[in-house]
């Protein structure tokens, strides 16, 4: 008889969770998957997927407007938002069910519980009220946005979560953060109509992205009308009589609107999961502790994914899962490669970008070559919209390897994911010289950039002739 209920219990269902789960189920091992709320975790159920819905939703503004360039009258256009969320929720559904579905097609088991630690090899499931056994346990339960609780008011706003379920579109917003949500929801909101205010504590949006794109994206967003306020907090969120929102900012100024949204980050999900009955260890914001194999302190038990807060991305920990499958159950230790991750936001204009930022790079490199193009896209010319487009390389002098590519512009994120893989080859400027353009399109100025901008040596910016 078996030793264990389970080979592998994975404790939830996210991106993470399921991928390991279905692997080691296809394997053949016994495998179960506890979700306590939807299979799919924060990407799909309110996250990543129904947040790029949004985004499509909120470029057909733009698109009506260009249309009349290229010869077409279009009707005045309405909105109707319960259709928007009638309509991803459908889709999130669809793709819900898919996650369960593949974990129980592979041979695992989904159960829909919350699921908590007893002991190194028991799991109590909280709705059927019973224990399991497993060999090892894959912990995988994500992370929620950071509630700012000592924020007088907060209360009163709404975070990612809800964001995506509101009764109805407010007709104004302010939205504190600087990262990728808060980015990301002032162009949806302002997109769709929705007075917009941005506001962040630092000197420019979007810290850890090249400083080129940080700038660019912000005066691209107050042109278009998104009010960016740095250097500015939140002191207190008041609710008037009317039902509006008073936030009070920085020095004092009163920002009314509909909505109040905190966008400050995300915290680990590791509250009351039973850590503390098998002594695994936790850091300082609640992040459960791994090695380089996303083994925990206790021998039998793993952690992958955002709890762990390494890096918050869907495909990492989904990276982290195949990774985990391999070292636990293929005898093929594998560690998790974390370098040189491609990555999007989807502001509008959107931003790819994959490696260092000129900054970073001018800290670690001697000499860099910047190569640099700003222009007016093609499509935009007729249409009559000025937003330009941005890419840039930054390439290290002595090697000629590329160090890093930025892009702002229409579909930057899709070619991120292409320059991913030359970043990750280790291709230099040569290769990308080497490589024939494909004409017209955007991403050929990526390969057209012959001569350097400017130079950057030990730090200090040197113009070319
Ligand atoms: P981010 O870490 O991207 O940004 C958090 C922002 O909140 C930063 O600008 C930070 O400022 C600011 N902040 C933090 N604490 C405070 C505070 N106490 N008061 C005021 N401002 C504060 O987090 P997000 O919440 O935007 O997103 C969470 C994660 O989700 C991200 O790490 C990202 O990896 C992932 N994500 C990825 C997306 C994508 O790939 N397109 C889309 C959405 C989310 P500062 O810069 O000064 O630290």
């Amino acid at each position: 008889m078996a030793r264990y209920d389970f080979d592998l219990f994975v404790i939830g269902g996210g991106s993470g969770g399921v991928r390991a789960g279905r692997v080691a189920a296809g394997l053949g091992k016994k495998v179960a998957v506890a979700e306590e709320y939807r299979f799919g975790g924060t990407c799909v159920i309110r996250g990543c997927v129904p947040k790029k819905l949004f985004v499509y939703a909120s470029q057909f503004p733009e698109h009506f407007a260009d249309a009349a360039g290229y010869g077409w009258t279009v009707p005045e256009a309405s909105f109707d938002w319960p259709t928007l969320i009638a309509n991803k929720d459908r889709e999130i559904g669809r793709l819900s069910g898919i996650y369960q579905q593949g974990v129980e097609k592979a041979g695992g088991t989904a159960i829909h519980s919350r699921a908590t630690l007893v002991d190194a090899h028991t799991v109590h499931i909280e709705n059927e009220n019973r224990t399991v056994t497993a060999d090892q346990i894959l912990i995988a339960t994500g992370g929620r946005p950071n509630p700012h609780a000592a924020l007088p008011g907060h209360e009163y706003c709404i975070f990612s979560n809800e964001v995506f379920d509101l009764p109805e579109l407010p007709k104004s917003i302010v939205i504190a953060g600087g990262g990728y949500i808060a980015v990301e929801f002032a162009n949806i909101f302002h997109g769709l109509g929705v007075e917009t205010t941005l506001i962040y504590r630092g000197k420019e949006i979007l810290g850890r992205f090249d400083m080129d794109m940080r700038r660019t994206l912000h005066a691209a967003m107050e042109k278009k009308g998104i009010r960016v306020l740095c250097h500015t907090i939140f002191e207190e969120i008041q609710k008037n009589d009317d039902g509006r929102l008073a936030a009070i900012v920085t020095g004092g100024e009163v920002l009314v609107a509909d909505q109040v949204m905190l966008a400050i980050g995300r915290i680990p999900n590791t509250e009351d999961l039973g850590l503390e009955n098998v002594g695994v260890e936790i850091g300082v914001k609640g992040e459960i502790l791994v090695d380089a194999l996303s083994r925990t302190n206790v021998d039998n038990i793993w952690a992958i994914g955002d709890v762990t807060d390494r890096v918050q991305l869907t495909p990492v920990a989904i990276h982290e899962a195949m990774c985990f499958v391999e070292t636990a159950f293929k005898d093929n230790p594998t560690e998790p490669d974390l370098d040189c991750i491609a990555t999007a936001v989807f502001s509008q204009p959107e931003i790819g970008t994959v490696g260092l930022s000129e900054d970073e790079a001018a800290k670690r490199f001697a000499a860099l070559e910047i190569y640099r193009a700003s222009f007016r896209p093609m499509r935009n010319v007729m249409a009559n919209r000025d937003d330009r487009m941005l890419a840039k390389l930054v390439v290290d002098a002595d090697t000629r390897l590329v160090l890093g590519a930025h892009i702002l512009g229409p579909d930057a994120g899709e070619m991120a994911q292409l320059l991913g893989i030359s970043l990750k080859a280790g291709l230099t400027k040569d290769d990308f010289d080497r490589t024939m353009a494909v004409h017209p399109t955007i991403a050929e100025e990526l390969v057209t950039m012959y001569k350097p901008s400017y130079l950057i040596r030990d730090g200090e910016r040197i113009e070319t002739a």
